[in-house]
């Protein structure tokens, strides 16, 4: 089968033959019906060198994946040939309290989980593929009616990563509260459609690309603003002048913490999501009292529910451009250039 190998650190994405997997005792295979292209990727591909992970290259990129099951292996139960299913990206052990909470984001025991700290395009073949191996039937969850493969392949991280940092800053989205999105990439337009959906904040989005700035108005966004001199005051305007109660940063420079820093009012939550490695002074008077500053990484497989639910029913519609796995290559390059719109989309 033909797969997109990252065969080492810093190398150029390498479409090549390799066996098409057998599923073992309590695996599935996938056919790939789409793998989303994350902009994870290129930090991996650019940034990272030996033994900076626990886990590395050579393996298959696409940690954002949705397909058919193809064939189960020996005590799988419950999954028929052909019936559509998202992955779950997270790969813990399964078994530890963490996992069994299902928090398999955060496995307290990774040395028994399938790839340490890793999952399928992340140290383990991924879904930029023609099949996909999942080491767990519980890593798989039907599609709800209606939801195409390539179309859902995004929701397994472009959408659950910011609806699992949407959950956590439930309790600051009340009606009229200011949220603000950083960037509106993959992640970034999905966020926006999501706080739409399950919160009645106002939604105000940055994004320096023009056409990012009409998808996340497109997408929901009451408004949607350029990065600027004047971008602070504007975004405090929004929010009757007291600023933004929750900053979602999917950037993560120096520069976007420096506005979410400034645009954020007493009590807020900013909340970085962005792999852009920018710092954030942090002291008692460097940012209004009370404002809690947080990471946030994926989500688990509950909230994935509840993701292809709201999807199934019209609330999320992630954009997608779609490139056949044989120009799989070059996708990797239009993401790197900012000429994607939303989610660009691998399928076999
Ligand atoms: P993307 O390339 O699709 O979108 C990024 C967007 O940010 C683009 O629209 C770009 O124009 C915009 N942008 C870039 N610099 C900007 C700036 N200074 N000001 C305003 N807008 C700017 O990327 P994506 O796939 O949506 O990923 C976004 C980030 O989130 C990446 O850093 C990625 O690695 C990270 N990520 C984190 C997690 C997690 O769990 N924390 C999960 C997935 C992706
Ligand atoms: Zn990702
Ligand atoms: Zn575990």
């Amino acid at each position: 089968m033909r797969a997109l190998r990252l065969e080492s650190w810093q190398s150029t994405p390498q479409l090549r033959e390799v066996p098409v997997p057998e599923p073992g005792p309590g695996q599935v295979l996938v056919q790939m019906g789409g793998a989303g292209a994350c902009h994870s990727d290129l930090h991996l591909m650019d940034e990272f060198t030996d033994g900076a992970l626990p886990w590395g290259p050579p393996f298959t990129l696409g940690h954002e994946n949705a397909g058919w099951v193809h064939a189960v292996g020996s005590h799988v139960h419950g999954l028929e040939p052909g019936q559509p299913v998202a992955v779950v990206g997270a790969w813990g052990c399964g078994t530890c309290p963490r996992c069994l909470a299902g928090l398999e984001t955060y496995c307290d025991r990774p040395d028994l989980a399938p790839a340490p700290g890793g999952g399928g395009g992340l140290g383990l073949d991924g879904g930029m593929a023609d099949y996909l191996l999942v080491p767990s039937a519980r890593h798989v969850v039907p599609l709800p009616e209606g939801l195409a493969p390539a179309d859902a392949a995004p929701l397994t991280d472009a959408a659950l990563t910011p609806y699992h940092a949407i959950r956590r800053s439930r309790e600051k989205l009340v009606p009229g509260s200011l949220a603000v999105v950083i960037g509106v990439g993959g992640l970034g337009h999905l966020a926006v459609q999501i706080l739409r959906a399950t919160t009645a904040a106002v939604v105000v989005a940055v994004d320096a690309r023009e056409a990012a700035r009409d998808l996340a108005v497109r997408s929901g966004a009451d408004l949607a603003l350029a990065p600027g001199d004047s971008l602070v005051d504007q975004i405090r305007e929004a929010g009757h002048g007291f600023g933004a109660d929750v900053v979602l940063d999917m950037v993560g420079t120096d520069q976007t913490l420096q506005t979410a820093a400034a645009a954020a009012r007493q009590l807020a939550d900013i909340t970085l999501v962005g792999l852009g490695g920018g710092t954030l002074p942090y002291s008692f008077f460097s940012v209004p009292y009370e404002v809690s500053v947080q990471s946030t990484y994926w989500g688990n497989r509950s909230e994935l529910v509840e993701v292809l639910d709201l999807a199934a029913r019209g609330h999320l519609r992630p954009e997608v451009t779609r490139f056949p796995l044989d120009r799989a290559g070059m996708v990797y390059d239009r993401l790197r250039e900012g000429a994607i719109e939303g989610r660009a989309v691998v399928v076999a």
